[in-house]
């Protein structure tokens, strides 16, 4: 890694050259004598003095989100959610917003990234429905649902409408679906609105969406994060899991993602999320879709599209479980485990191997043995995937899960998911202020300085390395290398402002003014918080 500089080799070259030259005599020119001592001074061969010279490694930490929904979700809409991509870009810049619910808000300072990522099926549903486009209002259900909201039975509306779209008994005249011209339409607006919110070298506004697999209740989402600018990404859609048009199971993602790079020529990756919520599948050894082991051909792909995990999140951390981590006092923090997603079926502990983190990196070295490939050798991040258009999850600025969970004195006491008995609840309470995604890079750049061929002067490579960002994303998706750090942990290092931070291999790196001003938590914690702290990134480092 750390290479000597080229001006150091250079310097020792020139130095043995004088030296070779100095045993005949001293050197006359056109600018006088140059002798031996003189010459030594001119090309010192000791590395320069500051340790900052030379630097060649990642020493910026950059935070974003790569998870964050708009109204072009069903379910974001059907709660109330207003804000459009353009809003959820703007307010992850840094500037205050209105929300949903009339309220302003802003951030205590500016994230460097922010992927909308809304769901697949069903893109752009719900502005449709609220604006009475005239073919939905040609659809009866189309039209009850719209009168409904107008006459303020929205919440009726909207109840209905989430079970209309679970059950499948959705009109298939209203639901945007690949092909049509609503679903390209809002395709292309999400498209629009990072173009128009991406500003090189400050903020990276990235194209994706998410890939809601849920069959049975069982989570097996991915966001799907397009490396490119939108003239790429405007060459496809997103790939849904509505039969015929896309499918459930993640092999055929894979499949359509190769294919999306062959098509379009962007790179894309994928980031599952809420393994705790999959109930053993989310890195399975038996494929819950074949009841078969998992082969080579699975464990390639997934190594090739699928770099990182998202392990934190507003529904739970996904890192480890008490159960498989009896010796980590941390691991009972922030746990949903009762059951799957929509708790139609309940949590067994036989489960949890398959769907944490920590359990699935300790499966995948022993599937590597068997299968030449490692199917789970990820890097980790946090995100929020707020359904509210605003990625705020810091624990005083914290917006919730949906439009309806923002800030009011009863945010919290309503259940979040009722099992249909009735009798098992995950309360509003329970979600999590939970975390970013943090990247170490050189620098926020977009743009590469490239040394233009023909003139010999430097320039803006503008087209070459829009979303540069990504490459690094999936560069720290080798994150067996690194101490795998929780996610939340990362976001608590972004509030420590200008204070140096300590990486691996005893590396010290200073973070950049932007992120100077704010306060600093870890000093308002108490003592016992800060000594499990540093006791524990003493054992991390
Ligand atoms: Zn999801
Ligand atoms: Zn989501």
């Amino acid at each position: 890694m750390h290479t000597k500089p080229l001006v150091t080799r250079l310097a020792a070259a020139i130095g043995a050259l004088f030296a070779l030259s100095a045993i005949a005599a001293d050197v006359q020119t056109d600018t006088g004598t140059l002798d031996e001592a003189s010459a030594a001074k001119l090309f010192p061969a000791k590395a320069a003095y500051s340790p900052y010279a030379g630097r060649n490694f990642p020493s910026r930490p950059l935070f974003g989100d790569t998870h964050t929904h708009t109204s072009y979700s069903m379910d974001a809409g059907a709660f109330g959610c207003r804000l459009g991509p353009r809003d959820a870009f703007r307010f992850g810049k840094g500037f205050e917003i209105t929300s949903s619910s009339g309220q302003q808000v802003k951030l205590s300072r500016p994230l460097d990234f922010i992927v909308v990522a809304d769901h697949s099926d069903g893109f752009g549903f719900f502005p449709l429905l609220v604006s009475g486009d005239p073919k939905i209002m040609a659809d009866p259900q189309g039209r009850k649902w719209n009168e409904m909201i107008q006459s303020g039975r929205g919440a009726e509306a909207a109840m209905d409408i989430i079970r209309s779209f679970g059950t499948g008994t959705i009109s298939k005249a209203i639901l945007p679906m690949p092909g049509t011209d609503a679903y390209r339409s809002a395709w292309l607006a999400t498209i629009d609105a990072a173009e128009a919110e991406n500003e090189p070298g400050k903020f990276t506004a990235f194209i994706g969406f998410e890939w809601t697999s849920n069959t049975g209740g069982n989570n097996l989402h991915r966001n799907v994060i397009f490396r490119e600018n939108g003239d790429k990404a405007r060459l496809t859609e997103p790939f849904v899991t509505m039969k015929p048009f896309g499918s459930d199971n993640p092999r055929d993602l894979w499949k359509w993602m190769g294919a999306t790079v062959d098509k379009t020529g962007s790179d894309v990756l994928a980031i599952a999320h809420n393994g705790n919520l999959s109930n053993g599948r989310m890195f399975p050894i038996i494929e819950s879709f074949s009841g078969k082991r998992i082969d080579r051909a699975y464990a390639d792909s997934r190594m090739r599209w699928e770099p990182l995990f998202e392990a934190t999140q507003i529904k739970g951390d996904s890192e480890t479980h008490p159960l498989l981590s009896p010796n980590d006092e941390f691991a009972n923090f922030e746990r949903w485990d009762k059951g799957n997603l929509d708790l139609t079926e309940k949590k067994k502990p036989e489960m949890l191997e398959f769907e944490y983190a920590r359990s699935a990196l300790r499966n995948g070295l022993k599937m590597e043995a068997e299968l030449g490939v490692n199917p789970y050798k990820f890097g980790v991040v946090g995100s929020t995937d707020a359904h509210t258009g605003l990625a705020a999850v810091e624990e005083d600025n914290f917006w919730g899960k949906t439009s309806s969970a923002e800030p009011s004195a009863e945010r919290a006491s309503h259940p979040f998911v009722k099992a249909p008995d009735g009798k098992t609840v995950i309360m509003g309470w329970e979600t999590t202020a939970s975390g970013y995604a943090a990247v170490w890079e050189r620098e926020h750049a977009r743009l590469a300085v490239r040394r233009d061929e023909a003139q010999g002067n430097l320039r803006d490579d503008r087209a070459a390395h829009d979303r540069a960002l990504l490459r690094r994303l999936r560069f720290r998706g080798e994150g067996w290398r690194q101490p795998c750090a929780r996610a939340h942990r990362l976001r608590e290092r972004r509030a420590d402002g200008r204070r140096s931070f300590r990486r691996a291999k005893g590396q010290v790196a200073d973070v950049p003014g932007r992120r100077a001003e704010g306060s600093d938590r870890r000093e308002s914690r108490s003592l016992p918080d800060r000594q499990r702290l540093a006791r524990r990134e003493g054992r991390d480092a």
